[in-house]
């Protein structure tokens, strides 16, 4: 039997090496080994019309016992670390240009799975084109990965959560629904993966993300969103995190209960499991799609920005001059509440 080589036999100088070899390997770009990390504008063409570029920052912790379920590989918890930071940025309109990792590992570790971990973390940040510059290495009694992720945006082009307007669309990158379906299978369930062949997409949401799209980046640079946020926390949450950060207090959203908004296995799931659409679609959670808001004048030409860069775009609701956060099923308004749904008229 061959043996297991564990982080510990290596101690911290080797990992750190063997980080380096990993990085350069894919890159062809050396980790920084001095006493802070530098990053170099001028070769970046970091430049704005203004000349006043903004640099925006970003820090997502991810710890083991919370975002990672049991059946997520080593690779797949490295590249969702890296997606669950970067996603913030570019909801912002900001592309991601470097990013600062800091790992607190186990001892006993076997190397073959930290060669798998920085596989996941590193190839995502190739796939986005981020200089890994470097971090902290520590000995923790769970696997933790924490990121800094930065990039640079003219202040105007940033697509901030303040800027709501009544009658302003609602829009998404994707289709809610899947991940709530992966959830149930895979903490709930916990039956073998093979006995659901038709959730694979949804068992799939939850352990590999869905790559966070562009179309951010095209609506920033038209300026064509007034606000924006990412859904990590559940479609309502987010909704009432975007109203929260609006100084007018008499606002909230109207949403329309249908296939533009929901994915259809999720609907399936819905069904032949008895489990409620409405809390797969709104509750879920980490399904990282995006949400804007938009002028309704910008409707048509977002629509052909986006298509004609191969984005996808949904139009799911409306701003409304209400505080009340809703959806519309069959002619009812059900209010929406973090955690149920509640008829009031
Ligand atoms: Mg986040």
């Amino acid at each position: 039997m061959t043996k297991i080589t564990r982080l510990s036999d290596l101690g911290e100088v080797e990992i750190i090496n063997l980080i380096g070899d990993l990085i350069y390997k894919k890159t062809k770009k050396s980790l920084i080994r001095d006493d802070t990390f530098f990053f170099d504008l001028f070769n970046k063409n970091i430049t704005s019309e203004s000349g006043q570029p903004t640099l925006v920052l970003n820090s997502d912790m991810l710890v083991s016992t919370t975002d990672v379920p049991p059946q997520m590989s080593f690779y797949q918890t490295g590249r969702k670390a890296v997606l669950m930071n970067i996603s913030d940025l570019i909801v912002k309109g900001v592309q991601p240009q470097g990013i600062i990792i800091s790992l607190g590992l186990l001892k006993d570790m076997d190397i073959l799975n930290f060669n798998e971990l920085m596989a996941g973390i590193i190839d995502f940040c190739f796939k986005w084109n981020l200089d890994y510059i470097g971090g902290d290495l520590n000995e923790t009694k769970e696997l933790t990965i924490n990121p800094t992720v930065f990039g640079f945006q003219n202040r105007s082009n940033i697509i901030y959560r303040n800027g709501l307007k009544q009658g302003d669309y609602l829009l998404a990158n994707g289709k809610f629904g899947l991940t709530g379906v992966g959830f149930d299978i895979l903490l709930n369930r916990k039956g073998d993966l093979a006995s659901y062949p038709h959730y694979k997409r949804s068992i799939f949401s939850v352990l590999e993300p869905k790559d966070l799209g562009r179309e951010a980046l095209f609506l920033s640079d038209n300026n064509y969103a007034s606000t924006s946020i990412d859904s990590s926390d559940g479609l309502t949450k987010s909704l009432m995190d975007l109203t929260f950060s609006n100084p007018n207090k008499n606002l909230g959203f109207e949403i329309d209960f249908n296939d533009e908004l929901f994915d259809k296995e999720a609907l399936l799931y819905s069904q032949e499991f008895d489990v409620s659409l409405e809390n797969l679609v709104f509750n879920g959670g980490e399904e990282f799609i995006h949400l804007f808001t938009i002028n309704p004048k910008y409707y048509d030409s977002t629509l052909k920005v986006i298509q004609a860069k191969g984005g996808q775009i949904y139009k799911i609701g409306k701003v409304i001059s209400s505080k009340k956060i809703y959806f519309l099923r069959d002619g009812k308004k059900i209010d929406l509440k973090k955690s149920g749904f509640e008829h009031f008229s």
